[in-house]
């Protein structure tokens, strides 16, 4: 139980990438909060399961003006987290010549800027702590970008940015921050893609398949425990060997 009595605050939980990011928290002790536009269908259940160590927050973190005084009531009711992982994001993907200015602000307000705004109220209450991680789910498209996805990139490759300078910010008052970039993960987002696109995507994968999101789950786990307790700053692709 390598995170046995932590507290650890995820985004975008209620499904895919981050509802495995949570299970496997709770699978080594933490106790989670999870954040979602709204609550997961069975969620009684799963709270049920957990033995009351999963609660669930419901916002939709495009409302920026109200996401800091959101997670500060959190941080309150909590008494501060052990561990944030910012994993909410959305796509709305078009040419660069065809994207109205609402769709690429859009994900950037929630894909980075909410990202900052929760990392930075979350780090405010470690450095009181003199401990904490912070992990950021990128994309390998934030490095290498991608035709038809201008706004998704641009927020990765700013998480990106974000999580070194952050990293370099909080270092010296026990923080941690790091980054995981997915490759072509099979979930909701991926599934509502072309047949075509995927087949594509597939033929650039050494390993020859999707990952799951349990695969991106483990990068994540490593990088909130001890394990990983002298790196910081950094982005661990977790693609198949995408851009090896
Ligand atoms: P998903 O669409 O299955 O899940 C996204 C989650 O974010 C959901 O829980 C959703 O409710 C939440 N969310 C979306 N908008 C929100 C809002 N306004 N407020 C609060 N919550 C919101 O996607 P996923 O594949 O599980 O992706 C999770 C993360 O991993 C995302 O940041 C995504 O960009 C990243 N990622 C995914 C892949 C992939 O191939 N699936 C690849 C690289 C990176």
């Amino acid at each position: 139980m390598v995170l046995q009595d932590k507290q650890a605050l995820v985004t975008g939980a209620s499904r895919g990438i981050g509802r495995a990011i949570t299970e496997g928290f709770l699978l080594e002790g933490a106790e989670v909060w999870g954040l979602g536009t709204r609550e997961p269908s069975d969620l009684d259940a799963w709270i049920a399961r957990t033995g009351g160590k999963l609660h669930w927050i419901c916002a939709d973190l495009a409302s920026l003006d109200s996401v800091e005084p959101i997670i500060q009531d959190q941080l309150k009711a909590a008494d501060g987290f052990d561990i944030l992982v910012n994993n909410a994001g959305i796509t709305k993907d078009n040419l660069a010549f065809r994207m109205s200015l609402a769709d690429f602000q859009k994900v950037l307000d929630v894909n980075l800027t909410a990202a900052f705004l929760i990392a930075r109220t979350v780090a405010r209450d470690m450095i009181r702590r003199k401990s904490g991680s912070i992990i950021n789910i990128s994309s390998v498209v934030g490095i290498h970008g991608n035709g038809g996805q201008i706004n998704y990139a641009a927020s990765k490759a700013g998480l990106i940015g974000l999580t070194k300078s952050l990293a370099q910010e909080t270092a010296s008052r026990g923080i941690r921050v790091n980054a995981v970039a997915p490759g072509f993960i099979d979930s909701d987002m991926t599934r509502a893609m072309p047949a075509g696109a995927k087949e594509r995507m597939l033929d650039h994968i050494p390993l020859k398949r999707p990952g799951t999101p349990e695969e991106v789950a483990q990068a994540v786990l490593f990088f909130a425990s001890d394990a990983s307790g002298y790196i910081t700053g950094q982005v661990l692709a977790v693609d198949g060997g995408m851009f090896c």
